[in-house]
């Protein structure tokens, strides 16, 4: 007896993407989430009346039905669109010697960089351009329509051949660093710092580790669709995914830790709860991290030794600091949305000197009590050392340090404001997003290693999310859904979908 025809391990926006859409093509779907809450990195959380993102904040083109973003692509299939404000500058980036906005329209960004140094704007302008042919061939194929097997090939050849086509010169960008192109046009000290600055973001590596393809997107999308972030918080992103999932006859299970993939002969057979429980279905796709994937949730001979240690050995961007405030908003009314802070000379990847600010109730008032905002701020911070010890409240007090220093940036009487204040350390974002030594993901720099894909040895088992291929973040994460779903059908029901997607836009 079968529970399901797919098992979905955790409910990020990989396992909700992947399920709702398993859903959509009208498979029985059971995601099991190990929180009492969905939307693992992407979750909201409410205390006092503020409604807090736990992580992502930035956005693009959740309310253009012609973006290219691929969750997006996976609500307007599922039919759940989600409403969004739209707002440019996309952010604050201040930086020792002085504070530049930060435009999604590339010309005003070009001005922008322009006003610090017209050089830099000009070599800017030529790296931009290379990146954003990229962006053009890519823009053609939607990543609704692609699949992680051999029968890709055929998709695109038979469906999309003129612009796959097209794309044959790019070959060498798409498997190219951000820091190669950024090598051949841009010298300016400055720019190559931005440039850096912005893979960071994204990454979690700098311009030398970050894909080109990932940072061709971002700028495509920056400047041709819209900046903007969803009414409710990311949890409302959340919640229309779950309600697609449900809406499409799946099923949402919380509270239901997985503690082990059942194999038997080779083949995932289905998952046992941490209560005892076990459903059988015959695909079980992990949205767990590679490491919590192989270490925690398969026995060690369910897998070749070779290839464990080499999956485990993946190596890890670092963990983070968090400050979740709650601030009164009185004579706030000019503070915008986004600031990025660095601190000082130091690299940019440093622990502490990259702040990332982000106060998403300067667009959606509601998501605070009146006469307030919600504040989120964090930088990077390696998970080891940290225990719940004596030592560790003066710890967490001296590492938050760095963000109440970036927020006074913005707002100078930061600390007389706050009427709520939660600080979160590496152990809590392990603890609260079921994540490996809180990692943000997999620090495979471009060029250095492959991506393993959402296949894995064990038949039946597949896996999606920030470990399953480049780019960190949420358009790269909804991509590792969609393409595990469509895998896993025949390309025929998958080029249904594509045209209805279309025809409903
Ligand atoms: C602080 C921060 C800020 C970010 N900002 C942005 C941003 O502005 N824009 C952007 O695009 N991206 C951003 N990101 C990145 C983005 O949020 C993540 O890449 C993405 O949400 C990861 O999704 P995922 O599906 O891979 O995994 P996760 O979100 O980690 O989800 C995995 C889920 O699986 C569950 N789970 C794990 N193990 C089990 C188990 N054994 N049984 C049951 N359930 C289990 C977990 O509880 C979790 O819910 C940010 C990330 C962080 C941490």
């Amino acid at each position: 007896m079968q529970d399901a025809d797919v098992l979905v391990i955790g409910s990020g926006i990989g396992g909700l993407t992947a399920g709702a859409l398993l859903a959509r093509y009208g498979r029985r779907v059971i995601v099991c989430e190990s929180h009492a809450i969905p939307g693992g990195a992407a979750h909201s959380f409410v205390r006092q009346g503020f409604h807090f993102d736990s992580g992502p904040s930035f956005y693009a083109g959740l309310s253009d039905p012609k973006s290219l973003n691929p969750l997006r692509q996976v609500l307007a299939a599922i039919e759940e669109p989600v409403d969004a404000i739209a707002y440019d500058p996309l952010g604050h980036y201040h930086f020792p010697e002085g504070t530049v906005p930060i435009y999604g329209n590339a010309d005003r960004y070009r001005q922008t960089i322009a006003q610090v140094t017209p050089t830099g704007a000009a070599e800017y302008e030529s790296f931009e351009q290379e990146l954003l042919q990229l962006y053009q061939g890519l823009c053609e194929i939607p990543t609704l329509a692609l699949r992680a097997d051999w029968q890709l090939v055929w998709v695109l050849l038979s469906r999309y051949a003129w612009p796959t086509l097209k794309l044959v010169p790019q070959l060498g960008n798409i498997q190219a660093s951000v820091g190669e192109v950024m090598d051949r046009w841009v010298e300016d000290p400055w720019v190559r710092r931005l440039i850096d600055l912005e893979c960071f973001l994204l990454s979690g590596l700098k311009a030398d580790g970050t894909v080109a393809p990932e940072v061709a997107f971002m700028l495509g999308e920056r400047s041709n669709s819209v900046i903007d972030y969803p009414i409710g918080g990311s949890g409302a992103i959340v919640q229309a995914l779950v309600r697609g999932l449900e809406k499409w006859g799946g099923h949402l299970r919380l509270n239901a830790h997985v503690e082990q993939i059942l194999v038997e002969q080779g083949k995932a057979i289905g998952v046992r709860l941490k209560q005892g429980e076990e459903l059988r279905a015959p695909i079980v796709i992990s949205n767990a991290t590679i490491w919590d994937t192989y270490a925690q949730l398969l026995q060690p001979e369910d897998l070749l030794d070779g290839y464990r240690q080499a999956a485990l050995e993946t190596p890890t961007v670092d963990s983070f600091m968090h400050l979740h405030l709650g601030i009164r908003a009185d004579g706030l009314q000019e503070l915008t949305g986004h600031h990025v802070v660095v601190h000082d000379a130091q690299d940019i990847t440093a622990p502490g000197n990259t702040c990332m600010i982000s106060i998403p109730s300067v667009w959606d008032a509601n998501l605070a009590p009146v006469g307030h905002h919600v504040v989120h701020a964090y930088t990077l911070e390696p998970y080891a050392g940290w225990q719940r010890n004596a030592n560790y409240e003066t710890r967490k007090r001296q590492k938050a340090e760095p963000l109440f220093r970036a927020l006074e940036k913005v707002i100078p009487d930061l600390r007389q404001r706050i009427t709520l204040e939660l600080i979160g350390t590496p152990l809590t974002h392990a603890y609260y997003l079921r994540r490996y030594r809180g990692t943000y993901g997999p620090a495979i720099a471009a060029g250095t290693a492959m991506f393993p894909s959402c296949h894995t040895p064990i038949a039946g088992l597949y896996r999606v999310g920030d470990s399953t291929m480049p780019g960190i973040g949420v358009p790269a994460v909804a991509a590792s859904g969609i393409l595990c779903a469509n895998t896993l059908v025949d390309p025929a029901e998958t080029a249904a979908l594509v045209a209805k997607s279309i025809a409903n836009r």
